[in-house]
């Protein structure tokens, strides 16, 4: 398409349009309707657009007066003018903030519920006055075995069990450095650096070199008690037993002492719990005994009184030590550990 007569058709249709678009542009009475004569007339896939296609093939002469005449500009105008009346008319489109609207959600996140029992637990034991402290995460093997009775040739000490740090393997004692097995070790550091007598907790997480599975992880939170008085009987370490569970189940649960063997204690206890699922009469969750064993505990050893340089023949204890995950799940009734540490926001998300 060239020529006079090419123009005299684009100049009629121009004007058609941009009348069009005028008259449109006055008679919108909401942004909504004054938005869709924009996107007719001007927007991507507008008249005006289509005609400006058709001037590309004109020559250049013809393009520049047609150009003038298009008046994109004017109807650029008309659409501001508009929206400006449309905004002074309509408050509600003038303010640009509508407080009475609800709030959009925020997610905030929750503690998780190991922590959330340790700080439960913490809580329970101030009310006691017992203090709470924290020993460090890397440890050696003169706190976490020789301070701890443990024998020179015990399975523990053995790299299949503990995670050593690497340039240590051939050092011995206080020089050989690892990732705390367990929380016993700290109970010594705590010993040396303050006077008997004494309770506190110790929570934290330890480490363990093994393989994962329902039941086990390589780390996970331990939390443990330890009371040293000139007299205390086994009645105070029961005590304790009771404060954690009564505070994890939130009623009193029948616990039993048996005899068990760790290094760092004598006597030595295993502590039952009765099975909270089936309520002593036996289920799959405590293989028909109706009893769960739940935490080791038992007199500071000797030795490892005299480790924290007390007196044995003056000073005495009890100690308990309980695995905190798993306290967890028996409060919710969790059945694989793993999910503890998965940070999987879908597991976490039930107890935010
Ligand atoms: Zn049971």
């Amino acid at each position: 398409m060239s020529g006079p007569r090419a123009e005299r058709d684009l100049l009629e249709q121009l004007a058609t349009i941009r009348e069009r678009a005028l008259l449109e542009i006055h008679g919108a009475r909401t942004m909504a309707e004054l938005d869709d004569v924009r996107r007719e007339v001007v927007g991507r896939a507008g008249a005006l657009l289509e005609v400006r296609r058709s001037i590309g093939a004109l020559e250049a002469k013809d393009r520049k007066q047609i150009g003038v005449a298009l008046g994109k500009a004017e109807v650029q105008e008309a659409l501001a003018v508009r929206e400006q009346e449309l905004l002074d008319s309509e408050p509600a489109l003038a303010t640009p903030l509508d407080v009475t609207l609800p709030a959009p959600v925020v997610g905030v996140g929750g503690l998780h519920p190991t922590i959330q029992l340790m700080y439960d637990l913490n809580d329970a034991f101030a009310a006691l006055n017992f203090e709470v402290y924290e020993g460090p995460e890397i440890s050696s093997e003169l706190f976490e075995f020789d301070y701890m009775n443990f024998p020179p040739d015990h399975p523990a000490r053995d790299s299949m069990d503990t995670f050593w740090l690497e340039g240590c393997l051939d050092k011995a004692g206080a020089g050989r450095l690892c990732l705390r097995p367990h929380l016993t070790g700290a109970s010594v550091r705590y010993m040396r650096e303050h006077p008997p007598p004494f309770r506190f907790v110790y929570p934290g997480r330890v480490y363990r070199n093994e393989s994962t599975d329902a039941r086990h992880e390589r780390a996970f939170f331990q939390y443990e008690v330890l009371i040293v008085d000139e007299d205390v009987p086994f009645t105070s370490g029961k005590f304790l037993v009771d404060t954690i569970l009564d505070t994890v189940f939130g009623r009193p649960v029948p616990t039993r002492m048996r005899t068990g063997f760790f290094p760092f204690v004598e006597p030595g206890f295993e502590i039952d719990m009765m099975c909270q699922v089936c309520t002593g009469k036996g289920c799959r969750t405590c293989r028909q005994v109706g009893w769960i064993e739940v935490m080791p505990g038992g007199c500071p050893h000797p030795n490892v009184l005299r480790a924290g340089g007390l007196d044995p023949d003056r000073w005495t204890g009890f100690y308990v030590n309980v695995g905190l995950d798993r306290l967890v799940m028996m409060r919710y009734g969790i059945d694989d550990v793993r999910l503890m540490h998965s940070a999987d926001l879908r597991f976490l998300g039930q107890f935010a």
